[in-house]
């Protein structure tokens, strides 16, 4: 897997990380906010409970009261065995036992008869029912505006159960406004099917209850709920819930919510953005090494742009671009010392001329030029005159000042596609391609005479001296052993100069006819253009 994939894979799982992580906390801490306020929930209606349990009991100590008062005793079963003294037994209830905190009052005898509370109708039916079951202490039951409470002793008279008597207490509207805290984040009420069946509080009845849930939501509004139990209630009874809001604890945790979308948004950003300034800041330059190393391994030298940046990939960057400029330097002192090797190899140190070696290696381009361009090519072959007479004369440095002198004579005064040479102790060889052997004749001629006009100059002293020339030629023509050929008839003409007495040019025969056909071939050029004239 190539480095940039890596990365970007580094990268991808660094932003699933973080994101996860973000969303965790956040689910816990939701967890956590949400149970420890259901624990709170919980203990709240727990106080609920005991407060209406309080009351339960509170109700059964009056019916303890009522049932152990003798006089209502007496006035009950007097009634029941006489039948009359109803309004007795109304009066004395009213008078003892009106100031009881309570709602309803029933008395109903064994037989089912109210003889007392027939105001009461719906309690009185209650404990007729109750009584048959034989039941006593306490139960709830519906009545039209709430859960009734009711308490129930028997009545004994001479160790007989004559009636029951019964209290009770209407938990409705105003019980609930009662027992509800003013604040509108903690309600009580009762519930059924769904609904809200009473409260204090008539804006909760278009609410929806999910009991199974035990929740109460509308639009703008959500409650946790916790039942308070209502002891001995029949499965139809309405159920009475204590709810707190948490609206403004899920609005809290939604904002939160938001806030994590947001920074997990962010941070994977700047992570993602991290990644690509790493990407830039490393691929960048690995890319350049890469590019230059090849060329490199192509045989290449390149130039390298420096990097500005001062960090790790930059400095390596810099570092190699240094690598690459000594290696261009020592690449050009190499390349002078070479040419200058080269020039060495084949120059003559002492007058500066081609030597030899060159002269093998130029040849062949100049015949092949020659032949191209169906030209000649002339060699002008000099040797100076009674050397060894100078060397014996001047000395060994003298001679080589002659040399030197006369070297210079013919660089100054050879034209521009002269090839120079010394190709032996004092002998000099010019070649030439050109159209008319007749130009390296004159070329000779005036070497001589500049040769014998101005002698050598060695420690002040003054050193004549001349130069003896064979020209050879050939016109177009290659072959093995032709720098051979044109060399013998130059050396052989050349013969023929010293043999007639030196300081003298002399064509050989071959070169002669070659001059002369040149000669006619240009008078014929003339004559043609003058006739197109
Ligand atoms: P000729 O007119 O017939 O050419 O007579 P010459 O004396 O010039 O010819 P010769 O071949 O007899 O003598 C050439 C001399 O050149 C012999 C040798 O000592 C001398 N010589 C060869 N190379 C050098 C050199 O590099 N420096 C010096 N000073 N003398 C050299
Ligand atoms: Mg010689
Ligand atoms: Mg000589």
């Amino acid at each position: 897997m190539t480095y940039r994939k890596r990365l970007l894979l580094y990268v991808a799982m660094l932003v699933v990380l973080l994101v996860g992580m973000m969303l965790l906390s956040f689910k816990t801490a939701r967890d956590v906010i949400m149970s420890s306020s259901e624990q709170h929930l919980y203990h709240a209606s727990l106080r609920h409970q005991d407060r209406l349990d309080a009351e339960r009991d509170e109700l059964l100590h009056y019916t303890d009261i009522i049932a152990a008062d003798e006089p209502l005793q007496h006035a009950v079963s007097a009634l029941l065995t006489s039948g009359s003294g109803a309004e007795t037994l109304a009066s004395y209830y009213q008078r003892q036992f009106a100031s009881l905190s309570v709602d309803h009052h029933a008395i109903v005898s064994r037989d089912g008869r109210v003889l007392l509370g027939s105001e009461s109708p719906g309690l009185a039916a209650e404990v007729r029912e109750r009584q048959r079951a034989g039941a006593s202490g306490h139960l709830y039951y519906r009545a039209d505006q709430g859960v009734m409470m009711v308490a129930m002793q028997p009545l004994v008279h001479d160790d007989r159960e004559i009636a029951t008597v019964a209290v009770a207490r209407l938990l409705g509207e105003q019980w609930l406004a009662r027992r509800e805290r003013s604040s509108a984040e903690y309600l009580l009420f009762f519930g059924q099917h769904g609904r809200v069946l009473w409260s204090s509080n008539p804006q909760l009845q278009n609410l929806f209850l999910r009991e199974d849930q035990r929740e109460l939501h509308g639009p703008d509004h959500y409650f946790r709920l916790h039942e308070v139990r209502l002891e001995n209630s029949g499965p139809d009874l309405p159920r009475l819930w204590f709810a707190t809001s948490e609206a403004r604890l899920m609005a809290l945790l939604e904002r939160y919510e938001v806030w994590v979308y947001l920074f997990a948004l962010l941070g994977g950003g700047a992570v993602l953005m991290t990644g690509w300034l790493l990407l830039r800041n490393f691929s960048r330059p690995y890319e350049q090494l890469m590019s230059t190393t090849q060329q490199l391994i192509d045989g290449k030298l390149p130039v390298m742009t420096r990097s500005a940046s001062s960090h790790e990939m930059g400095r390596l960057v810099n570092r190699f671009a240094d690598v690459l400029d000594a290696l261009r330097e020592e690449q050009v002192e190499v390349r002078r010392v070479h040419r200058k090797l080269q020039e060495t190899a084949i120059t003559d140190s002492l007058t500066g001329l081609y030597n030899r070696r060159y002269l093998q290696e130029v040849t062949p381009g100049l015949f092949a030029q020659a032949e191209r361009d169906q030209r000649y090519l002339t060699a002008i072959l000099l040797d100076l005159d009674y050397f060894k007479d100078i060397n014996d004369r001047h000395g060994h440095l003298g001679g080589d000042a002659v040399l030197v002198h006369f070297a210079r004579l013919l660089k100054h005064n050879s034209r521009v596609n002269d090839q120079l040479f010394r190709i032996g102790g004092e002998e000099f060889l010019i070649l030439n391609v050109t159209d008319n052997p007749e130009d390296s004749v004159q070329l000779a001629n005036k070497l001589r005479e500049l040769t014998d006009r101005s002698p050598a100059n060695y420690q002040g002293v003054v050193i004549p001296n001349t130069v003896s020339a064979g020209i050879s030629c050939c016109f177009g023509t290659t072959g093995g052993d032709t720098l051979s050929q044109l060399l013998r008839a130059a050396d052989k003409a050349l013969y023929e100069a010293k043999a007639g007495g030196r300081n003298q040019v002399v064509l050989h025969s071959s070169c002669r006819s070659a001059a002369a056909s040149a000669r006619r071939r240009r008078t014929l050029e003339l004559v043609k253009s003058d006739a197109q004239r």
